[in-house]
Order: C-alpha cells, then sequence, then structure tokens
C-alpha cells in the first residue's frame, strides 16, 4: 500500500532533536504518507479549502507507533536475558535496562509531542470534548486514516498507474477502510488466503477507541444484577454516550438470532446455525462495532463540518 515504506529512517540522534524541536513543520518528508502537506499549492488555494493540515501530528504518530515498537521488542528481549541462569544483577542487565528505560523516556517525549499536535489540530476540539476518547487516541485513530483525516481521501495510484483524484469520502466508505462494512447482514471478515480490503491499523485504532470509551461508566449507572450483560443508565448521566450506545445495543440484541450460518459462534468446523442466537462475544462485537462506526462517523462529521461550512 502506498503509505507503507520505511519514512522515518531516522538516527537515534535526529530522533531526538525531531522530539525536542516545538514545531515538526520542516521535518516533513516528500513521501505520500503526507499527501496533504505535499500537494498543496498555495496559500490562497488551502485557505479557499480549509484543508487540515495533519503533517506534523502524522509524523509524531509515526515516530510513537515506532518507538513503542522497539520499546516492547527490547523489553522482551531484556525479560529473555534475565530469565537466563545468573543474568541478574549482572553490569550487562543494568545496561540493557538502561537502554530500555531511555526508549521509555523517548517514547513519553513522542507521546507528548503527539498530543501536543493532536491539541492544536483543528479536530482537537472535538477529541477535547468526546467523553472516552483520549488525545492519544484520538491522534492514533486519525492518523491511521488515510491523510490523516476522516472526511477528505486523498490521491492515490492504482496498481495500472492511474490516479484517483483527492477527493471527498462517504461515511460508508470510512467505515469500508476501516472494516466495519456490513454486506447483507455479515460484517466484513477476512477470508482464509485472501488480503484483507480494509485498513488493519484503522480497524485496530477504531476498535481501541470504541473499547476506551466503555470504561466511561459511572455511578449510579451500571449492572442491576450480576449476571446482566450491560448497564442500565440513568437519564442525564456523565458515562460516556458512546457507553450508553453500547448499552442500548446490547440490550436490543439480547433476543437477535443470526440471519446466516455464523462460524464465530459454533465450534471449528460447526457453523451456528441461521436462526440460531447470537452468542454472547457476538453480541458484544456486534455492539461495539455499532460504537466503531458511530466514533468514526461523528469523527468525520466534525471533519466535514470544519471543512466546508461557510465562514
Ligand atoms: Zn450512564
Ligand atoms: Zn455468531
Amino acid at each position: 500500500m502506498f503509505f507503507n515504506g520505511g519514512v522515518l529512517a531516522t538516527k537515534f540522534a535526529n530522533t531526538q532533536m525531531m522530539l525536542a524541536s516545538t514545531s515538526l513543520s520542516m521535518l516533513r518528508p516528500n513521501n505520500l504518507r503526507y499527501p496533504l502537506t505535499v500537494r498543496r499549492n498555495s496559500t490562497q488555494e488551502r485557505n479557499q479549502m480549509k484543508k487540515f493540515d495533519s503533517g506534523a501530528l502524522l509524523i509524531a504518530s509515526d515516530i510513537l507507533d515506532d518507538l513503542e515498537r522497539t520499546r516492547i521488542a527490547n523489553q522482551n528481549r531484556l525479560r529473555a536475558f534475565q530469565n537466563e541462569q545468573g543474568m541478574t544483577g549482572t553490569p550487562q542487565e543494568a545496561k540493557i535496562v538502561e537502554i530500555v528505560n531511555g526508549l521509555a523516556a523517548l517514547e513519553t517525549m513522542a507521546e507528548t509531542v503527539l498530543k501536543k499536535e493532536m491539541k492544536r489540530h483543528p479536530l482537537g476540539k472535538w477529541v477535547a470534548t468526546a467523553n472516552g476518547i483520549g488525545e492519544k487516541q484520538g491522534a492514533r485513530l486519525l492518523a491511521s486514516l488515510s491523510g490523516g483525516d476522516p472526511y477528505i481521501r486523498p490521491e492515490f495510484e492504482l496498481e495500472d498507474g492511474t490516479i484517483e483524484p483527492e477527493r471527498p469520502r462517504t461515511v460508508s466508505e470510512l467505515w469500508a477502510y476501516c472494516g466495519l462494512r456490513v454486506d447483507q447482514g455479515v460484517a466484513q471478515r477476512r477470508k482464509k488466503g485472501q488480503q484483507s480490503n480494509w485498513n488493519d491499523e484503522a480497524k485496530k485504532r477504531a476498535f481501541l477507541v470504541a473499547e476506551s470509551t466503555m470504561k466511561r461508566l459511572t455511578k449510579p449507572c451500571g449492572r442491576v444484577t450480576e449476571e446482566d450483560e450491560f448497564a442500565t443508565h440513568v437519564d442525564g448521566c456523565t458515562c460516556s454516550p458512546y457507553r450508553v450506545l453500547y448499552d442500548t445495543q446490547r440490550a436490543k440484541h439480547e433476543t437477535s438470532t443470526h440471519t446466516f450460518d455464523c462460524p464465530r459462534c459454533g465450534p471449528k468446523g460447526k457453523p451456528a446455525l441461521k436462526g440460531s442466537p447470537l452468542s454472547a462475544g457476538h453480541r458484544h462485537m456486534r455492539s461495539l462495532r455499532y460504537v466503531m462506526k458511530r466514533i468514526l462517523r461523528d469523527y468525520y462529521n466534525e471533519s466535514k463540518r470544519l471543512q466546508t461550512e461557510t465562514k
């Protein structure tokens, strides 16, 4: 895919410099991964289109991804080293610990930069007011959407070399990009041996954002009995509205049945038959997918509003 590739082949020292700088604008690579900043022609045109400049946010997000991956890998190496006999308490161990701690400190720096970029971003206000969506997660979701914008789909090149020009997408296209399209009652699913037709990173980020809104459940709202699968909410509660939506969906699907043979609900090789009730896991995922779609739609609508409303 066009946004893959080693954009950030930056050396350690450069990374530190990049993180320390307050503005990342001079560091944008001339790469399609950051299409909004590459294709702009003039300030005048930019103002007319009111397009977002997500360049710095996208870079900060990439840096955070890289550092997080490296930190986790080295933490695992450290653990393996410590499991070897007689390695705990050695100077060698202390050196590796130092490296892991250094990576963790850099990761924190990258996170701070990313949060700052999210705050400065035109969509920052929406993220700040969306109950249950943090700046870090909101930014990483934004960065996972091609072009760093839920509304405008950037220009891209097809396999035969033709250029698909930049244009606003539809909400359904955004959902499909995040693997949330429903076809004849069946959710998008990866088929064996087939490449998925959605973006894994975007799906993962949308999932994590939805999952974090689940934690915004405040008293007196909650499950009435231990056996309840979902919470009940009082009027005007301070829970995340997305959590309320989830519980409404869960309640609605309590008696839902399959409209298709479901491989997920049956044991391996024996799908649950059409007409059988959804399993608790299926009810949870269906409700969570609904929340993912609503979050993406709200993000999309805000982006559209900001870029199309008249001054
Ligand atoms: Zn509530
Ligand atoms: Zn099922």
